[in-house]
């Protein structure tokens, strides 16, 4: 198959790579290995109460322009998240009174730091100081929780730059999920003629200066430039070949990009048995943090009133997790939510069915998404350098202005990638 551009990977950055492309009448070959568009977008739904769940991407974290973009063009429109928030300390649910917001003003030095640090020294003397220690114990569970990193590892700047730029504060969702962005931008794509080719995983990329060939088993691809936006679990473990190899440069900026573990489970309960309790004490309950326990937070669906639950583990928690069979992962998911109102066996009792997916395993993610290392600098903007104009780099993991590990910074790299393709070639 000839195409003057071969995108490799139907995630957000590829699609949104491809369709730019072809806006252009540039003709584009998408090459996935996966059966489906979408990569860590991956709405499933559960046939037992006929509900769509999101086993990757939930939310629309900070400003996202190029997501709220995508999703006026569908009709759809952003929900903004319930802001009631409980967390279980010493065995009992209260109140949570200290937020996002407070956590993230202790790390607003680290981005000057002369030198960098990991995220646990960091945040040692605030730990250490009485009247700072709860907002160093709350930056931590974020800097697990959501940016899924191991503290020991992780850039005390890097996190700085992520929040500064609010990309971590978790505002809406899009309004029936992602999927439909991620079928109308599939939709779009084949509209303007992108051949999208499906369950054909990449095993070798050949290139020299103004001419691609990709190993795609059984198809052999032939470009004259290519978008990688392979996800850096993928390219770090060298399961595509480039030929000749990538610079070492490249494989320097991938060893500081880590990619960070999640372990989500969307549970579905036979009634939302929780707004019951405590004479509704519960009832707009958005989320639940726990300070002990394998999963750091619980969320419902509110303001939307449905049956589902999501139990979230990220950093050294899920790694721990990962450990367990599904059905203990699941377990643990549906006792610890129950766990928190003394209703275990409720919990259990009302369960109809519940989904997950490894991430860490998935051969096509090898991660959920990427955190900074201390010492990675500017490990982001060099892994999207392209290499002799003709092969371009894109993914989350390539965004530079603090938006690594979300949709919008996965879709405007995408459209990054696609300009600089156009500027070069064409
Ligand atoms: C559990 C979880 C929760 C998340 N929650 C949120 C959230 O709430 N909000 C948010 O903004 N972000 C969230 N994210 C992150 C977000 O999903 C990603 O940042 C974004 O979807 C990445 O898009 P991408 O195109 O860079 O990569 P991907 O979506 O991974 O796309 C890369 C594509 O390359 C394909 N591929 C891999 N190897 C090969 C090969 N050898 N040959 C061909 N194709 C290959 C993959 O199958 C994949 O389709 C979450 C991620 C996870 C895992």
């Amino acid at each position: 198959m000839n195409a003057d551009v071969i995108v490799i990977g139907a995630g957000a950055a590829g699609l949104a790579a491809a369709r730019a492309l072809a806006k252009c009448s540039v003709r584009v070959a998408l090459v996935e290995a996966r059966d489906r568009s979408g990569g860590r977008i991956y709405t499933r739904t559960i046939d037992s109460i006929a509900a769509p769940v999101e086993l990757g991407a939930e939310f629309i974290h900070g400003a996202a322009p190029e997501t709220l973009a995508l999703l006026r063009e569908t009709g759809g429109t952003a929900v903004e998240m319930g802001d009631e928030s409980w967390i279980c300390a010493g065995g009992s649910l209260r109140r949570e009174v200290r937020d996002f917001t407070e956590a993230a003003k202790l790390f607003e030095a680290a981005a000057e730091l002369p030198r960098d640090v990991s995220v646990d020294d960091y945040l040692k003397p605030f730990a250490a100081d009485p009247s700072t220690r709860a907002e160093a114990a709350l930056a931590r569970a974020f800097v697990e929780g959501f940016d899924a990193a191991d503290p020991a590892i992780a850039s005390a700047r890097g996190i700085a730059e992520e929040w500064e730029s609010g990309s971590d504060v978790t505002s809406s969702r899009p309004s029936g999920t992602y999927a439909p962005i991620v079928a109308h931008l599939h939709g779009d794509c084949l509209a303007r003629g992108v051949s999208m080719l499906f369950s054909a995983a990449v095993q070798r990329i050949k290139w020299k200066r103004g001419e691609v060939s990709v190993d795609a088993h059984p198809a052999t691809l032939r470009a004259g430039a290519a978008v990688v936006t392979l996800p850096a679990g993928v390219l770090r473990r060298r399961d595509v070949v480039f030929d000749p190899g990538l610079p070492h440069e490249k494989y320097a900026a991938l060893e500081c990009i880590e990619m960070g573990d999640v372990t989500k489970v969307a549970m579905a309960f036979r009634v939302p048995f929780w707004e019951d309790l405590e004479r509704g004490t519960y009832r707009d309950a958005a989320i639940f943090r726990c300070e002990n326990g394998p999963f750091g937070a619980y969320w419902t669906q509110f303001p939307q009133r449905n049956r589902l639950v999501y139990a979230w583990a990220g950093g050294p928690s899920a790694t721990a997790l990962a450990a367990l069979s599904e059905a203990d992962r699941v377990a643990a998911a549906v006792r610890g939510f129950g766990a928190l109102f003394n209703e275990e066996d409720l919990a259990l009792g009302e369960l109809i069915d519940a989904v997950t997916h490894d991430w860490r395993a998935d051969p096509y993610a090898r991660g959920a998404y990427s955190y900074l290392r201390v010492g990675a600098h500017d490990a982001r903007a060099r892994l999207a350098d392209s290499l002799d104009d003709t092969v371009f780099f894109a993914g989350e993991a390539t965004s530079a202005d603090g938006q690594g590990g979300t949709v919008n910074g996965a879709i405007q790299t995408g459209e990054r990638a696609a300009l600089e393709v156009l500027q070069c070639r064409f």
